[in-house]
């Protein structure tokens, strides 16, 4: 088993990080690109217009490319590996991150609002473990930015209401949220487990790239459905209106109690900003 060292992780965590604030992904960026490409409203055009010269531009001079550089998570997917004060590894990568790239500092203390100053705090950088059947550590750095995530909504819906009351719901919370996530949004639905599992799901789900369907043809159709309503309300970029509203609905389930149906919507704004790398 091969061991990975503390110094590896902070190294590598600090380069996502940069990636992830600086640069979009690829299929981020085409979808905005195949955003304006189909607009005709001319409001819309112009926001989607801003939206690609601020990705241009802050590639070009290597600056993060929005002042809300987000709240730490960070998904780890761990193999059969060992590693090195894992823990220590990713604040210390947090850190430098924010001194180098830099990074906001946006963790704050929740009741005082006393910044820390340095994007850690308690429980901060959020982190998720997933056991995997891997010889590898694989590490996404996902900085959430709050004007979408301030717009996250749970229901705890009975077991009857089934697809519709999800469909149902996912409007509503579109609806509710309007221009506040800086759309075009990509909405995250996290359905069955327990309240907080439905959450965590629908924010998993935000990692699959734009236009990657779920790999079950009933979730992936329930995707391409929601989409389309989604994309009806009209909303559109940064809610003056438009054809896109949302580049893409994302599904994740797991299985649920005979009693109840929970759904989670996490909504990702325009800046779905990830960056995913692996160590051995
Ligand atoms: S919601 Fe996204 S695009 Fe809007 S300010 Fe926050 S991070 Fe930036």
């Amino acid at each position: 088993m091969s061991l990975i060292y503390q110094s590896q992780v902070e190294e590598l965590i600090c380069r996502l990080y940069e990636e992830a604030a600086i640069k979009l992904p690829v299929d981020v960026k085409k979808a905005l690109q195949d955003a304006y490409d189909l607009e005709e409203d001319q409001t819309a055009l112009l926001n989607l217009d801003a939206i690609l010269e601020n990705i241009k531009i802050a590639e070009e001079k290597n600056l993060p490319l929005c002042q809300d550089t987000g709240l730490p998570i960070i998904f780890v997917k761990m193999g059969k590996v060992q590693v090195e004060n894992l823990k220590e590894g990713i604040i210390n990568g947090v850190k430098k991150a924010t001194e180098e790239v830099p990074l906001r500092p946006n963790v704050v203390d929740p009741l005082t609002r006393k910044n820390t100053g340095n994007n850690i705090g308690r429980f901060i950088p959020q982190i998720d473990i997933e056991l995997v059947d891997t010889d590898q550590l694989e590490i996404t750095i996902f900085p959430k930015g709050f004007g979408s995530e301030n717009n996250n909504a749970l229901k705890m819906a009975l077991p009857g209401e089934g697809e519709e009351g999800i469909k149902q719901f996912v409007l509503e919370t579109v609806l509710s949220a309007g221009g506040k996530p800086c759309p075009p949004i990509v909405v995250g639905v996290g359905i069955g487990g327990s309240s907080d599992m439905s959450l965590k799901l629908a924010k998993k789900a935000l990692l699959r790239k734009i236009g990657e369907h779920h790999s079950e043809e009933r979730m992936a159709n329930l995707e391409r459905e929601m989409l389309e309503m989604v994309n009806a309300t009209g909303i559109g970029p940064m809610g003056l209106g438009g054809k896109t509203t949302a580049l893409d609905v994302k599904i994740e389930y797991a299985d649920t109690h005979t009693a109840g149906l929970p759904i989670g919507v996490c909504i990702q704004c325009w800046a779905a900003r990830r960056a995913t790398g692996i160590l051995k």
